[in-house]
């Protein structure tokens, strides 16, 4: 009997492995595609798989294809996959979705980088539990690229004095710019000042040279604008709930 039910797993682990190593191939090839069309050399771009939702049998099975850096957006499903995941080495833990501050003490604990730094309280909260657990988290400055912070993000203006508060906090490192293109523009035209944003926060440390920009329909245009990390779920996992972020 529990051979059988041994037999059963392994098969749909099989299956499952098979399927995300051509979506992994395809991902790759769209990466080459869209850094060669921009004149650029892919090993600029690191992908960072987005699990949320796929479980972390999931996540097992992407390190095993070589794949090292993962991302969440909430802490209450992240927290238990990271543990869950903790025997896999060189895996590095990413958060990417708008955080409360009563959450960092938790993602401190497993996210080495968190992308969504946005205003000062965050800042000195991360800082206070980064330093509390001994750890240095990589932060990202995420800018709004539609002027409406309700959805996460600083206003550009807003920018520079944020990098220099992430700089001046022992237990952050300052690590670059983040961007979610908003719904409703082309993503060539709201990418556009990732230049000039990423300027603004390199102004402050040199090497805070990090643009995690690009998702599953937009990683072309992220790439021809510098992001030097993407954030991809569906092309990868395959489609979500539609009422998951
Ligand atoms: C879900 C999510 C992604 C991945 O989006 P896909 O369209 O599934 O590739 C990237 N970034 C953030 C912040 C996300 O929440």
């Amino acid at each position: 009997m529990m051979g059988r039910v041994t037999e059963v797993l392994r098969a749909t682990g099989d299956a499952r492995r098979a399927e995300l190593a051509a979506s992994l191939t395809a991902l790759r090839d769209r990466i080459a595609a869209a850094c060669a069309a921009a004149g650029r050399v892919s090993d600029e771009v690191t992908l960072i798989a987005i699990t949320k939702t796929f479980p972390a049998s999931d996540v097992r099975l992407l390190h095993e294809l070589g794949v090292r850096d993962v991302g969440e957006n909430r802490d209450q499903e992240a927290a238990p996959k990271a543990a869950q995941c903790s025997g896999l080495t060189g895996l590095t833990w990413h958060f990417v979705g708008q955080l409360q501050t009563r959450k960092c003490a938790s993602v401190v604990s497993y996210a080495s980088v968190v992308h969504s730094v946005d205003r000062p309280r965050l800042v000195r909260a991360l800082a206070a539990h980064a330093r509390g657990a001994g750890r240095e988290i990589t932060c990202l400055i995420q800018v709004s690229l539609d002027g409406d912070p309700a959805r996460g993000g600083a206003l550009p203006a807003d920018i520079p004095g944020l990098a220099a508060a992430v700089a001046a906090e022992e237990g952050l490192l300052l690590g670059g710019v983040m961007a979610v293109a908003p719904l409703g523009v082309p993503p060539a035209e709201a990418f556009a000042v990732l230049p000039e944003v990423s300027a603004a926060v390199r102004a402050v440390r040199p090497e805070a040279g990090m643009v995690s920009a690009g998702m599953s329909g937009d990683l072309e245009a992220a790439i021809a604008a510098g992001a030097t990390h993407v954030r991809v779920g569906t092309a990868l996992l395959g489609g979500r709930p539609a009422v998951v972020r």
